[in-house]
């Protein structure tokens, strides 16, 4: 008896470590699989404790960078993304806990016409260090939300930020209009959680297409300080690490 309550520890604790040596690789053995696996948010704490949507994601390290392997993974995110109508795309959605996401919303997204197209921009390693004092408000959505409500909440009008990009050179910039919120969005599922955890007003899509149209319902207009901040809890400057590290 005691020999089975050993044995079963060690094969529970090694598959535990496989699962977890796994959610942190950049390495696709089957790229199609994972193409059709989109994280959902788990409903309870205890899946949330476990699932990549709610764990820290780790940096990607030097010798990384420029590699088929960094190459065939972003590929994928971004098949994803595409395959799905998304605007944005970030690895722990596809159960990898790395910090990397994705932005592009072409012109004929017809979710997102009106808001104008934004460049596919990778960002690997991302921080935000500098942002703007005035606060927009967008009801966001998102491809791990399926069947949930739009969320009302707040992001910074501009933000400017560092990052990597795929041959580890350092990049920085500045991005406002929908680039700065599908940014911010994305960013949010680095430091873990969405906006369902922050949004406190919420609606459905057919809901908010009719307040939309008769101008009920306030979109993309400026924020007050009391509308949830998306990534609230970070403070601008610290990296991810420095971040989940709090
Ligand atoms: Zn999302």
């Amino acid at each position: 008896m005691r020999n089975f309550i050993i044995i079963s520890t060690l094969v529970t604790s090694m598959a535990l470590k496989s699962c977890k040596t796994m959610d942190v690789t950049l390495t696709l053995n089957n790229p199609e699989q994972l193409s059709n696996v989109i994280q959902q948010i788990p409903a309870d704490e205890d899946g949330r404790k476990k699932n990549a949507l709610y764990l820290p994601p780790r940096e990607i390290k030097t010798e990384e960078f420029n590699t088929p392997i960094l190459h065939a993974f972003i590929d994928t995110m971004y098949s994803v993304m595409k395959n799905k109508s998304g605007v944005g795309i970030a690895a722990n959605q596809l159960g990898r806990r790395l910090q990397i996401f994705i932005i592009e919303a072409k012109s004929d997204n017809p979710r997102y016409k009106v808001l104008g197209p934004v460049p596919k921009q990778i960002f690997i390693n991302p921080f935000i260090t500098k942002v703007s004092s005035t606060r927009k408000n967008f009801w966001h959505g998102c491809l791990s939300a399926n069947g949930e409500k739009r969320g009302n909440v707040a992001t910074y009008e501009w933000i400017e930020y560092t990052c990597k990009d795929e041959k580890g050179n350092i990049q920085t910039g500045r991005l406002d209009g929908f680039a700065a919120v599908i940014f911010q969005h994305e960013f949010r599922h680095l430091l873990n959680g969405t906006y369902l955890d922050v949004a406190k007003q919420f609606l459905s899509k057919p809901e908010l297409d009719h307040g939309i149209e008769t101008g009920e319902i306030p979109f993309f207009e400026t924020a007050s300080d009391t509308l949830p901040l998306l990534i609230g809890g970070y403070t601008i400057g610290e990296t991810l690490d420095q971040y989940h590290s709090k």
